[in-house]
């Protein structure tokens, strides 16, 4: 049940103490891929896993709008690019959480599309759970599937992902530019101390990695495999004690 397309009395009269909360970023992911990559994603995702669960449950999942902006200053290098500070996302994503919580959908998994949103998602379903709120867990998405493609940022799995979900999006006839100046690594090292900051500093083109390995097969299989495993989570989260 998506929230966004269902009226007040149908959220009143919703069945479930479920929620599925997408979350990502705006952020730049290369010449070839959009902005949006990291929330369409976790929509994505978000969409499958509650329809999934609901064949094999007789019981209805909320899935809240998604939260189109994250923590990802480390872009503002590259145009387009929009980030809230941690204390912001902190606050405002752990305010989602409570209205969820205060309309009965109080077992939530926040799906999570993007790397730099992990920390202080841990920390904020961490409080809100600590102080009675609801019962919320992070997921994200890429730290569940395996996959032979390289992860990168806007790299071949990202890619993938979004070449099932809206192939319209993705500018194959840029993969040279993003290949051109793609980084190899996140970061930039000193033994095991990172120095950098921000994502220009060891990316030309913005992306980590060479597209061009992408495939919408390899993407319809990770969105698959990822909302199968946001299911695993989202049984245990409706099953356990609190
Ligand atoms: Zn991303």
């Amino acid at each position: 049940m998506h929230l966004a397309e269902h009226s007040w009395t149908d959220a009143r009269d919703a069945d479930t103490d479920l929620a599925l909360l997408p979350v990502g970023s705006t952020e730049q992911h290369g010449p070839h891929a959009p902005l949006g990559v990291d929330f369409m994603s976790a929509a994505a995702i978000a969409e499958a896993a509650a329809e999934q669960f609901e064949d094999e449950h007789d019981q209805e999942v909320v899935v809240a709008p998604p939260i189109p902006v994250g923590i990802a200053e480390e872009h503002r290098a590259f145009d387009g690019t929009l980030w809230v500070t941690e204390d912001s996302f902190r606050a405002y994503v752990s305010d989602v959480l409570r209205s969820l919580a205060h309309s009965g959908f109080d077992r939530v998994v926040v799906v999570n599309g993007h790397g730099g949103n992990t920390g202080a998602l841990f920390e904020l379903c961490a409080r809100a759970t600590r102080d009675g709120d609801c019962y919320a867990v992070p997921f994200t998405w890429f730290d569940a599937v395996d996959s032979d493609l390289d992860l990168g940022h806007g790299g071949p799995v990202e890619t993938s992902m979004l070449l099932a979900i809206d192939p319209d999006l993705v500018r194959e006839d840029r993969y040279p530019e993003a290949a051109a100046g793609a980084g190899e690594r996140f970061g930039v090292w000193a033994g095991s101390t990172n120095l950098a900051f921000d994502f220009d500093e060891f990316s030309e083109s913005g992306n980590l990695k060479d597209p061009t390995p992408a495939t919408k097969e390899e993407g319809e299989r990770l969105l698959a495999a990822s909302a199968a495993a946001c299911v695993e989570v989202l049984e245990a989260v409706s099953d356990r004690e609190r």
